[in-house]
């Protein structure tokens, strides 16, 4: 008779431990990739970088730009009017 409360409060655990882990494991995952990000550039070939601006988008305007001339995600010295495919608007 109290067979099918037990399975419901097994199911109920079972649920509750796989959500917990999950919940742990994307924690896990967040941290590592929040502390590999900053430290690893990838190159300007990579990222396709160029010297020079693309339809109106340019380096100076770009989110990931730190003056006069770093990237945050790709490496060597960027022109303020250079351009590549990870380029995020400032708004
Ligand atoms: S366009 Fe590319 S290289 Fe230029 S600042 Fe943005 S992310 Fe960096």
């Amino acid at each position: 008779m109290n067979s099918g409360r037990n399975d419901c409060q097994r199911i109920s655990r079972r649920v509750v431990f796989t959500g917990t882990a999950l919940a742990l494991g994307a924690a896990a995952a967040a941290t590592v990739v929040s502390q590999a990000t900053p430290q690893e550039k990838i190159s300007q070939a990579d990222a396709k970088y160029q010297g020079t601006p693309k339809g109106g988008q340019h380096c100076d305007g770009c989110v990931n730009f730190q003056p006069p001339n770093v990237c945050k995600f790709v490496q060597g010295n960027i022109s303020p009017s250079g351009w590549c495919q990870l380029f995020v608007k400032k708004t």
